[in-house]
């Protein structure tokens, strides 16, 4: 069963809806997606001094120069990871997510999938996520401070994996945790010119497809 989420009471609920409406505008369509996003309170994983701004379809600072992704970026790369690779294929069950940051992508995740694996670098940030998980009621996400490169072999394989730092290509030992119909979403390239791909496996082996240009921070090696 896919998690819910407890206690954010209304706080917040209106922002909400309207950032929801405002992200059907720009073509987010999947329901499922919206929805999960509707209910997570955004406020809440980013500083008070910012929280007024939670609601606003920007990337916000969440500490040790890393962000929180922009809601609509959430919205598209969740989008992508659950698009039917084909119709026999029943959407993704086992997540891996690469960048944990605020935890907001994981907690949309965790109502969309049955159990989410997610992986940081920074211990402190990591801290911060697992609080709000607790917080939420969220019991299927999974967390690791490790270098996410290398993503999380214990666990693999997964149906789906997420990066939401920018590398400059894709990490082989990532595609090797995939099943064989999984899918992999990640911004690739340099500072300011990152695509985001969508990597599937086609008969001529794992390919990737072009989403569109992101801006991410970078995936850096190692823990902090
Ligand atoms: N998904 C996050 C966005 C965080 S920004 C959210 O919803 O808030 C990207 C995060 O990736 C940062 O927290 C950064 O520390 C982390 N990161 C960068 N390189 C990494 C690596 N090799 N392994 C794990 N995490 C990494």
């Amino acid at each position: 069963m896919n998690g819910s989420i407890q206690g954010s009471g209304m706080t917040g609920q209106r922002a909400r809806e309207r950032l929801i409406e405002r992200l059907r505008g720009e073509g987010i369509r999947d329901e499922r997606v919206l929805t999960a996003m509707r209910q997570v309170p955004r406020h809440l994983f980013i500083d008070e001094a910012l929280a007024s701004r939670a609601y606003e379809d920007t990337a916000l600072p969440i500490g040790k120069s890393q962000t929180i992704s922009q809601p609509w970026v959430v919205a598209r790369m969740t989008e992508a990871l659950l698009a039917p690779v084909h119709p026999a294929i029943p959407p993704p069950r086992r997540v891996l997510e690469i960048g944990t940051g605020s935890g907001y992508q994981a907690a949309v995740l965790s109502l969309l999938v049955e159990q989410v694996y997610t992986v940081e670098r920074i211990d402190e940030l990591l801290r911060g996520a697992r609080k709000r998980f607790r917080q939420l009621g969220l019991k299927n996400v999974a967390t690791r401070n490790a270098d996410g490169r290398l993503g999380w072999p214990e666990h693999a394989p997964f149906d789906a994996i997420i990066v939401t730092a920018a590398g400059a290509a894709v990490e082989i030992d990532l595609l090797a945790q995939l099943e064989p119909h999984g899918v992999l979403v990640a911004p690739i390239g340099e500072k300011d010119t990152q695509v985001l791909q969508r990597w599937r496996n086609t008969e001529e082996g794992w390919a990737p497809e072009s989403l569109g240009n992101v801006v991410f921070v970078p995936l850096l090696p190692g823990v902090a």
